[in-house]
């Protein structure tokens, strides 16, 4: 679906002076959008060809932090700049801000003009060209679960993160009533997106007080990282405007059940489904099965992809919706795996690992490179598992923690051929420096655990 707004038309506006603000958007590690807000004047005369960055914004921490560490800048290197290379068929309107529109950039080396290759833009692109080489493409979409609290994140923060009320006093899984109350920020939000080029397919509420879940329609993989992207902003954006705080926290407290980033995956060529397959069982086609066969081969070298800080493994516990074990399901939601439309021509594979936390454009590259391993070496399917697979014990485990899944990726052949060294050992980084970071860190629990009684 292309953006509801080209250069051409972006150029008339700012004439008519119907935009005024052109936000020049890059995606760091993190997954948030980060840059430069323009004017519309100058971005039409100039910054549409370039603009400029300091290279620390892929080698930072949530909280800006510069670690050392990284082979691609430092403090040693000066921490010089990239070129923002603004990707003009990501332009689009922002209609909850006034006069706003924007552009996602492509990052590029300041003096050869390569693309950085641990830019997660890039480190998608890779994966799509592999699968184009192979005549396919993928087409995948990510559901975005949340967290609605009642105050801003303003008031949150300025009260420590304590006493965080949801906007709702129960569980509010596909309630009507409930989530009528809840319209103020999620109707804005479902027709902004849509107004912006994002195809929402539906809201609803979940299964826990204050959960929302935002559906878009199925993209190629690029579009639905973007969307993604662009829809968790402006969800943080529209509730901060309503008064409230969105969380994108995989796991806020240990008595509620966490939020995830499901990912469906099919696999395409020339505008047929080539995961369906009418004579064969389920409707999944030979390369199907080789494809999620990769994904569960490589799954737990692709977890640190989709569970990236020390918070997100919280979220990994039996009897929540949300899978401890690397295995597979026909439609059964406790499975890490789990197919859907079995037997029709909308067969395919839904990814129940990632949580609300992940960068999209990560995520989506370490599920195609798996899936074309598993494609390349051929690999065998295994029946699906039937049951409760909370119970099942000989079933593969995810990775239990954040220190086990960077150990999974750093010593993963798989995703090091498929992204290259320097990706791998960039974002082997970023998760043992979120480990340090925690085991420096005394947290409420250990104090109130052991201030008198230990
Ligand atoms: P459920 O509620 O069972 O999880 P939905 O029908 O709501 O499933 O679909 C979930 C997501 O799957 C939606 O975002 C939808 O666009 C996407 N989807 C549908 N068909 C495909 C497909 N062939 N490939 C990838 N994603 C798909």
């Amino acid at each position: 679906m292309p953006t509801p707004l080209t250069f051409d038309a972006l150029k008339q506006q700012v004439i008519d002076g119907t935009v005024d603000t052109v936000l020049v958007c890059l995606v760091d590690m993190q997954g948030r959008l980060m840059g430069k807000r323009f004017h519309a004047q100058n971005f039409v005369d100039s910054a549409w060809e370039e603009t400029h960055a300091c290279n620390y914004l892929l080698a930072t921490d949530l909280e800006m932090a510069t670690p050392d560490g990284y082979a691609s800048t430092s403090w040693q290197s000066g921490y010089g700049d990239y070129v923002m290379k603004p990707d003009l068929t990501t332009l689009r309107p922002m209609p909850w801000l006034e006069g706003t529109v924007m552009v996602l950039c492509d990052l590029l080396d300041h003096h050869t003009h390569e693309e950085v290759p641990h830019s997660p833009r890039a480190i998608l692109k890779r994966q799509i060209a592999r699968l184009e080489a192979m005549g396919l493409t993928a087409m995948m979409a990510t559901e975005l679960e949340f967290f609605l609290f009642e105050d801003s994140f303003d008031a949150i923060r300025k009260r420590d993160f304590r006493d965080l009320a949801p906007i709702s006093g129960y569980n509010e899984d596909y309630h009507i009533l409930q989530t009528t109350k809840e319209e103020g920020v999620m109707r804005p939000l479902r027709n902004h997106l849509v107004a912006a080029g994002v195809p929402v397919e539906n809201t609803k509420g979940e299964a826990e007080t204050g959960q929302e879940e935002l559906n878009i329609r199925y993209a190629e993989a690029l579009a639905c990282a973007d969307h993604h992207t662009i829809a968790k902003h402006a969800t943080k954006e529209i509730a901060w405007q309503n008064g409230r705080a969105a969380s994108f926290l995989a796991k806020w407290h240990k008595d509620k059940v966490g939020s995830a980033a499901h990912i469906h995956q099919s696999l395409w060529r020339d505008g047929e489904p080539v995961f369906f397959d009418p004579d064969a069982d389920l409707g999944m086609s030979e390369t199907m099965r080789h494809y999620c066969a990769g994904l569960i081969e490589y799954a737990g070298q692709a977890t640190y992809f989709l569970a990236p800080y020390i918070n997100s493994y919280k979220r990994f516990a039996p009897g929540t919706f949300a899978p401890t074990k690397t295995i597979w399901s026909v439609d059964n939601r406790t499975a890490g795996f789990r197919l859907c439309a079995d037997g029709t021509k909308g067969v395919r594979m839904e990814c129940r690992i990632g949580g609300s936390d992940l960068n999209p454009y990560l995520a989506l590259a370490a599920q195609l490179a798996a899936g074309m391993a598993g494609i390349a070496q051929k690999l065998t399917l295994p029946p699906p598992t039937t049951g409760d697979i909370y119970q099942s014990s000989d079933a593969p485990e995810i990775p239990r923690t954040l220190r086990d899944a960077a150990e999974a990726l750093t010593g993963s052949a798989m995703l090091r051929e498929a992204m290259g060294d320097d990706v791998i050992d960039h974002y082997t980084r970023a998760a043992t420096w979120e480990i340090e970071e925690f085991d420096r860190t005394v947290t409420d629990y250990e104090v109130a655990r052991g201030f008198e009684r230990a």
